[in-house]
């Protein structure tokens, strides 16, 4: 297999808890704040939604995003509002959806305003990415199914504007549309996410308890980097199939 399996990742795990909490402030908080959703945001909800059903591993099965998915489908347009009533009421009868509280757990800040959402939605898309290519191993038809997913609900629904704007030109920049294979997908991710990092190093929004770095740490990855600092991306790549797939989730409520 293509996980190492002398690989040390303690202090860097993926839970389930923040994918869970991730696509719930998703679907139940960010899309409804959209008064109309058509056209375009339409094709990218029902896309998003696809892929939620698909690769999203609730704990207690996928009937619910299925479900929604195949209301959804069937609409050309809806309301913000009317899609966190379709939610809420799917909830209800398929109770319980989300098998935690809803707290964070890798991705909580050192004070209320510090991570929670954003590093939610960045965990969730990697683990994305990692499970599609793991599960499509021969396939090279739609390998930037989950990117081009992602970049359209970036661009759609993420509330925070300039970041979606500067994840949209970052995509022009690093030519996220001519990848070709889902491993390639993994680590296109894995570096526009180092850029944000690099970017966002010493801002004011950065968590004094959680600094941004180049990811992932050398302490977590010592192969990750040769001896001249540069990446070996073959390890990368073997590193990131390690933490983000569905095998590395963890299941606790406390770190
Ligand atoms: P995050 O950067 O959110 O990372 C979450 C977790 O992912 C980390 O704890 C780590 O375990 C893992 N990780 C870190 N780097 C990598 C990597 N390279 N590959 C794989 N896993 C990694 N904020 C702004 O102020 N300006 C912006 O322009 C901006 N753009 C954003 C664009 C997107 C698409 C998203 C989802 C968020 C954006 N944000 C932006 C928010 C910002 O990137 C962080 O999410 C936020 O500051 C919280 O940071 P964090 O320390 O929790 O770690």
């Amino acid at each position: 297999t293509e996980q190492l399996e002398n690989i040390e990742i303690s202090g860097d795990y993926l839970y389930q808890l923040d994918l869970e909490n991730a696509l719930k402030y998703s679907i139940s908080h960010e899309i409804p704040l959209h008064k109309i959703i058509k056209d375009k945001k339409m094709d990218t909800l029902k896309k998003y939604l696809n892929v939620l059903t698909e690769y999203f591993p609730l704990r207690y099965g996928n009937i619910f995003l299925e479900t929604t998915r195949d209301i959804i489908k069937k609409r050309n347009n809806i309301s913000g509002e009317e899609f966190s009533q379709i939610i809420k009421s799917i909830e209800e009868e398929m109770s319980p959806v989300y098998s935690g509280p809803s707290k964070w757990i890798g991705c909580k800040g050192s004070k209320e305003r510090y991570r929670g959402y954003p590093c939610g939605l960045w965990t969730m898309f990697h683990m994305l990415t990692v499970n599609f290519a793991i599960l499509n191993k021969n396939a090279e038809h739609e390998p930037r199914k989950i990117l081009e997913t992602m970049h359209g609900y970036i661009e759609n629904f993420f509330g925070c504007a300039d970041c979606a704007q500067h994840f949209v030109q970052m995509a022009a920049k690093n030519k996220m549309f001519d990848i070709t294979n889902a491993n390639d997908s993994i680590l296109w991710l894995w570096s526009a996410h180092n850029e944000v990092n690099a970017r966002l190093s010493g801002d004011d929004t950065e968590d004094p308890k959680h600094k941004k770095i180049q990811y992932p740490a050398a302490e977590h990855c010592p192969n990750c980097r040769y001896e001249n600092g540069t990446w070996n991306e073959e390890n990368v790549l073997v590193y990131l199939k390690t933490k983000y797939s569905y095998t590395g989730i963890n299941y606790h409520d406390s770190v």
